[in-house]
C-alpha cells in the first residue's frame, strides 16, 4: 500500500454535489485514501449509484442547498450521521455562459446563489466546528474563469472570483486555528456541466482535445489535503496545455 493511499485514514470529509463530475471525483480520490466521505447531492438517483458503488465506505445526503432550510440545516445533519467533520470541499455550483444581456434574472439569481451565498453559508458553519476540534480542511471549487475571465461567461467568471477572495480572507482569518483553506481553478473539465456552455465554445474545446479528465481534479485534491499540516496550497489552476490564452 502506498503512503498516499491510507494517507486520510480515519479522516471523515463532506464533499457538496459530490454524486458526479468533479465532486464525485474528489469524493473517489479520498475514498481510496482512506477517509470515510458524506457525498451531498439534489439527485438522488446519481446518489443511488454513489452508494451501489461505495456501499459503507459512504454517507448520501440527498439535499437542494438552493432551499435556504436545507441549506442552514447542512452541517448540523452532517455532524448527525457522522459526528465530525475533518474535510469540507464546497464544490457544488452552476454555469452561465453566454451574452450577459440574453441572460435570464432567474439564471443570474440561481447560479450566483450556489455559488457564491451557498458557498459562503456552508463554509461559515462549519467553521466553528473546525475551530473547536483545532483544525481541518477546507477547499472550495472555484474555475479556470475566475484567473482568466472570458467575455462569453461574465456572471459564472466574477462568482468564481468573488469566492477566490472569500477563500483568502477566510484562509488568513482562520489559519491560527490550525484551519487549511484552499481553492482548485480547473480549466474546462468533461462533466455534464459543460453541456450548458455556449455550443461553439463546446466544440472548440472538445475539438482541441481541450476537455480535462475529472480524475486530474481528483487526484490534484488528494495531493492538496495530504501535505503535512504546516503546509497549505493556496490555490490550483489546472488547464490543458494548448488552451489558448
Ligand atoms: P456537474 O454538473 O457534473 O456536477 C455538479 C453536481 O452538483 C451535480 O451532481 C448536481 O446534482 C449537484 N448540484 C447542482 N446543484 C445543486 C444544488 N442546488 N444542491 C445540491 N447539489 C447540487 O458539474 P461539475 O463540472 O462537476 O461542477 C462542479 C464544480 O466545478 C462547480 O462549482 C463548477 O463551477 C466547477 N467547475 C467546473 C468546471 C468544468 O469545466 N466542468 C470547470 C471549473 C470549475
Amino acid at each position: 500500500m502506498s503512503t498516499l493511499k491510507s494517507s486520510l485514514e480515519g479522516k471523515i470529509a463532506a464533499v457538496t454535489g459530490g454524486a458526479s463530475g468533479i465532486g464525485l471525483a474528489s469524493v473517489k480520490g479520498m475514498l481510496g485514501a482512506g477517509a470515510q466521505v458524506v457525498v451531498i447531492d439534489r439527485d438522488e438517483s446519481a446518489l443511488a449509484r454513489v452508494r451501489d458503488e461505495f456501499g459503507d465506505q459512504v454517507t448520501t445526503l440527498a439535499i437542494d442547498l438552493l432551499d435556504t432550510k436545507c441549506c442552514s440545516s447542512l452541517v448540523p445533519r452532517i455532524l448527525e450521521e457522522v459526528g465530525h467533520i475533518d474535510i469540507f470541499h464546497a464544490n457544488a455550483g452552476l454555469y452561465l455562459g453566454g451574452d450577459l444581456v440574453e441572460a435570464s434574472s432567474e439564471a443570474i439569481d440561481r447560479m450566483l446563489h450556489l455559488n457564491v451565498n451557498v458557498v459562503m453559508k456552508n463554509v461559515r458553519d462549519v467553521l466553528p466546528h473546525m475551530i473547536e476540534r483545532k483544525g481541518g480542511d477546507i477547499l472550495v471549487t472555484s474555475s479556470l474563469a475566475a484567473h482568466y475571465p472570458t467575455p462569453w461567461e461574465p456572471v459564472y467568471a466574477s462568482s468564481k472570483w468573488a469566492i477566490n477572495c472569500f477563500v483568502q480572507v477566510v484562509r488568513r482569518q482562520n489559519f491560527k486555528h490550525g484551519i487549511r483553506v484552499g481553492s482548485i481553478s480547473p480549466g474546462p473539465v468533461r462533466t455534464n456541466l459543460v453541456s450548458d456552455w455556449p455550443e461553439d465554445k463546446l466544440r472548440e474545446a472538445i475539438d482541441s482535445g481541450s476537455l480535462i479528465d475529472p480524475k486530474e481534479i481528483g487526484d490534484t485534491i488528494l495531493f492538496m489535503l495530504t501535505r503535512p499540516p504546516q503546509v497549505t496550497i493556496r490555490d490550483v489552476v489546472l488547464m490543458p496545455t494548448n488552451f489558448d490564452l
